[in-house]
């Protein structure tokens, strides 16, 4: 760094990370006028995910995005064939709601139109540190290789993924965003593998009654919240592998997972991409917002709980970010930024909530009751469709009527499956009364009734 004070820049709006979420709070911040700065630690072409991940088109839609198309979206369309942990029972899905994106296009697409829309990227930025006046950040100091770099700005957003850099460092944020805990944290490995031998790629889909293009996942193989999740490409020269674990509760890696799934699928070749990485699966902080500073994505834990799914629900919190802050003559003041909190929570709150209990019960559950719950017919497509679609849905008459007797007829499953279930319900209620404007009095009357219904988050 350079021993001189820097020149001090300024913009509107400054985001921390170039992964899917900042960039795309960076595009519709831009898009409604602002001048806005990217600052991102990775080199250019190298930030956010650079594996692929499934998704759904609504959230594309109502992100103000066009949903990924070919090339950056690959296998779309097929079944998906559910797998018991043992592999004793399955159930299919038939065009499943999934589109499998390639992020390295998506980042670069959303890094194209950023910066289009006028934003200003700035890669291999390090050391990022607010400054404060009277409890507020005012700019931001960082360095980028042999250069100090000093912005102002009203709004700063931490995009930086689950482990945030912002958050830390806003004290009215420390003890609403801790950090996340390890029994909440999924590791994951998800790999683009050429396929060596057709015929033992044949064969695997024969044993699963899948054809190329389908997706077939198994749960629950390493313990009650894990997958194996194997699509094998239309065009049969690649497959995707895609695995999930929880180690901090005594679970192989997601990667370990990963190296046994190759091992025992020997027509499985080298790697062509992929990568891994943590997901935060507690439920979506409950206040993301301080005077100054918004968080986005992984850092505001905005991810589908039920698996693990952040990209979708970070791409929306920037679109609803730039409605809150449109018309506003100060996008960082708390007033306007809790429209931003607000906002998001009345819309997904509930649905991430929810899942979070889903997720909860299926590793209280442990491989033995998802086994169970796959032989009991209540894990079955109706139930687990919107799920993968990342939404609530609602099982008709006769699936709840077939449930309701399935759960009676299993007391030991019912006590762990029907609080789960309930819990979803009850997360629509509570996020409906999330206080829409900014009141201390409010919020902790809200979080009580949210601590008190829904299953309560662990700190870090
Ligand atoms: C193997 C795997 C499979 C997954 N599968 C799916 C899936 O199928 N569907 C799905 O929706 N989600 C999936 N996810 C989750 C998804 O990838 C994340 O939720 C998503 O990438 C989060 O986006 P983000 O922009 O919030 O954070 P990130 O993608 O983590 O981006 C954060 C960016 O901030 C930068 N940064 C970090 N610290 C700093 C700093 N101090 N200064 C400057 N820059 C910084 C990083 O370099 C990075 O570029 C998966 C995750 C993994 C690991």
């Amino acid at each position: 760094m350079s021993g001189s004070a820097p020149t001090i820049e300024s913009a509107d709006v400054v985001v921390v990370g170039g992964g899917t979420a900042g960039l795309q709070a960076a595009l519709q911040l831009a898009k409604t006028g602002r001048s806005v700065v990217v600052l991102e630690r990775r080199a250019e072409g190298r930030s956010g995910a650079r594996w692929c991940n499934g998704t759904s088109a609504w959230q594309f839609e109502r992100a103000g995005l066009e949903p990924p198309k070919p090339p950056e979206l690959r296998a779309h369309g097929g079944a998906a064939h559910m797998v018991s942990p043992t592999g004793r029972y399955r159930f299919t899905i038939v065009d499943s709601p999934v589109g499998d994106a390639d992020m390295r296009l998506l980042v670069d697409r959303l890094r194209r139109d950023a910066e289009i829309a006028g934003v200003d990227i700035r890669w291999g930025v390090t050391d990022v540190e607010l400054r404060r006046a009277h409890g507020r950040p005012t700019s931001i100091r960082a360095t980028r290789g042999t250069e100090a770099v000093a912005i102002s700005a009203r709004l700063f957003v931490d995009a930086a993924g689950y482990q945030g850099v912002l958050r830390n460092q806003v004290p009215a944020l420390a003890a609403t965003c801790p950090d996340v805990a390890a029994e909440d944290l999924c590791s994951a490995q998800q790999l683009i593998l050429a396929i060596d031998d057709e015929a033992g790629a044949r064969h695997f889909l024969d044993e699963h009654g899948a054809v190329p293009g389908d997706a077939v996942i198994a749960v629950g193989v390493e313990g009650g919240y894990s997958t194996v999740n194997i699509t094998v490409e239309a065009s049969l020269d690649e497959v995707s592998v895609l695995t999930g674990t929880i180690p901090a509760l005594g679970n192989a890696t997601g990667p370990d997972l990963l190296k046994a799934t190759r091992a025992a699928h020997p027509w499985m070749g080298r790697t062509i991409f992929g990568g891994g990485g943590s997901i935060p699966l507690r439920r979506v902080y409950d206040r993301f917002t301080a005077p100054g500073v918004a968080l986005v994505g992984d850092a505001a834990c905005q991810v589908f709980p039920g698996h693990g799914s952040g990209i979708g629900f970070g791409l929306l919190a920037g679109k609803v970010l730039a409605e809150a802050t449109a018309d506003a003559d100060d996008p960082g003041s708390e007033a306007v930024l809790w429209r931003y909190q607000a906002a998001y929570l009345r819309e997904f709150g509930a649905t991430l909530a929810g899942y979070d209990a889903i997720r909860r019960m299926s590793t209280q559950l442990g491989p033995e009751g998802v086994e169970e719950l796959f032989a009991s017919g209540v894990f079955s497509a109706p139930l687990v469709r919107p799920g993968l679609a990342q939404e609530v849905g609602l099982l008709g008459a006769r699936d709840t009527i077939a449930a309701i007797r399935a759960l009676a007829a299993r007391p030991a499953i019912a006590r762990v499956v029907v609080p789960a279930l309930a819990a979803m319900g009850t997360a629509r209620a509570v996020y409906r009364a999330y206080p829409s404007t900014p009141s201390d009095r409010a919020f902790a009357a809200w979080r009580r009734t949210a601590e008190r219904l829904l299953p309560r988050q662990d700190a870090g």
